[in-house]
């Protein structure tokens, strides 16, 4: 037997082990004994640090470099302005309704917890997922379409491009660079997808869309667990804003089952805590799902590098009765929350006061602050000046700064 043929059977008996005794919604964690070996227990297919693509301005250092990356984003401005930008519901709604910057934490926990599981590298997946939503404009997707809007004559405007520029151009940790020099690893994480147009303008980041290829795993990870975080948790914020029902989510098969195991466990717990605990179960039967089927894809094809999971399908992928079950949950939150009338309207305003904000600086550029006021250049780096200082704001220092020039 080759050693890689052994390694796989390994890897399939230990994780198999840990399956049946790990809860992936908040379970314990149980702690690698080859944590101090840095990068050791990584599976083969795994994304090692050392193996990176690099960087663009080569560095030396002792932390491990995807560990560094995440270093480098929780410290930036834009991961600190998530907190007060809108994830569906406005940050000013309430206290309690996810941020950008929650969704990102929730994001990371989820992905965390199923890398790991499959001997994923962690440092990779919590970058990517803290990183993933920082182009995000004020006011969540009604924010992005209006700047695209205002945009489109002078090359249209994208948040997971714009999450690239940050990284790249906008955000500054070493005097003798612009950006942040992110790995190329977490960088490629950053876009999901991109149009032919503008990956041909990226370089290396833009190849794997013209050519049809797979990020890595970790990436794949990071990106699924996106959705099913936001899902869940806007059908809890949902509940919480009153726009949807206990009731109109139980004609959902997929909530339902899980709805009616609870109510049946446990019959005098109140309703609060039986939708709760629904919500769990349903977070949790998704990432169990996930982590399985991805595991028995990875040991059907068994990729023996990052290399081998670029060149084959998606590898990181719910199984097909699950994805169409979570496509039904998916509708059901577009057209009863997405949908709303509430939700509508405070898109509308968001909507109101981007177009505003670009139309007043566009004309009168002496409104801006002076690091945002254009020199020189043509009138579409003026536009992305523009749309760099609109979109880094929060939804509060958007409605002010509409205030302080309309009002
Ligand atoms: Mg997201």
């Amino acid at each position: 037997m080759t050693v890689s043929a052994q390694f796989f059977d390994t890897v399939e008996k230990n994780i198999m082990d840990s399956i049946s005794s790990h809860d992936l919604a908040g379970g314990s964690r149980q702690k690698s004994t080859d944590d101090h070996l840095l990068e050791a227990h990584l599976a083969p297919y795994a994304t090692h640090s050392a193996r990176s693509q690099g960087r663009v301005y080569p560095e030396v250092g002792l932390l491990r470099e995807f560990h560094r990356d995440r270093e480098r984003v929780i410290r930036s401005g834009a991961f600190r302005r998530l907190q007060y930008k809108t994830q569906v519901f406005a940050n000013y709604d309430g206290d309690m309704f996810r941020t950008r910057l929650t969704h990102s934490l929730e994001v990371a926990q989820l992905a965390r917890s199923i890398a790991e599981c499959l001997q994923l590298n962690e440092d990779l997946v919590d970058s990517i997922a803290l990183v993933h939503d920082l182009g995000h404009t004020p006011f969540g997707h009604a924010g992005q379409d209006a700047l695209n809007a205002c945009m489109r004559a002078y090359g249209g405007f994208e948040h997971n491009l714009q999450s690239l520029r940050i990284v790249d151009v906008l955000e500054h940790c070493d005097v003798t660079f612009d950006g942040l020099n992110l790995t190329f690893e977490v960088r490629e994480g950053i876009l999901k997808h991109c149009t032919l147009e503008h990956a041909k303008k990226l370089g290396d980041i833009g190849r794997r869309f013209i050519e049809n290829k797979q990020p890595t795993l970790e990436a794949q990870l990071v990106n699924i667990a996106d959705e099913i975080a936001y899902t869940v948790h806007d059908i809890d914020d949902g509940l919480r804003a009153g726009l949807i029902t206990g009731a109109q989510l139980r004609d959902v098969d997929f909530y339902s089952r899980h709805y009616q195991n609870v109510k049946f466990e446990f019959p005098k717990i109140s309703e609060g805590r039986v939708i709760h605990e629904t919500l769990l179960r349903v977070i949790n039967a998704l990432s169990v799902d996930l982590r399985n089927n991805s595991l028995s894809l990875i040991l059907q094809r068994r990729p023996q590098s990052v290399d081998d999971v670029r060149n084959t399908e998606p590898l990181i992928a719910l199984s097909k009765k699950t994805a169409n079950e979570f496509a039904t949950l998916k509708g059901f939150l577009f057209e009863n929350m997405y949908m709303h009338y509430q939700i509508k309207r405070m898109n509308s305003k968001g909507r109101h006061i981007i177009t505003d904000l670009f139309d007043a600086f566009m004309e009168e550029p002496v409104l801006l602050p002076p690091q945002f006021r254009f020199l020189d250049g043509t009138l579409i780096d003026k536009a992305r000046k523009v749309a760099d200082y609109i979109s880094g704001m929060t939804d509060r220092y958007a409605i002010c700064e509409h205030r302080r020039l309309y009002l």
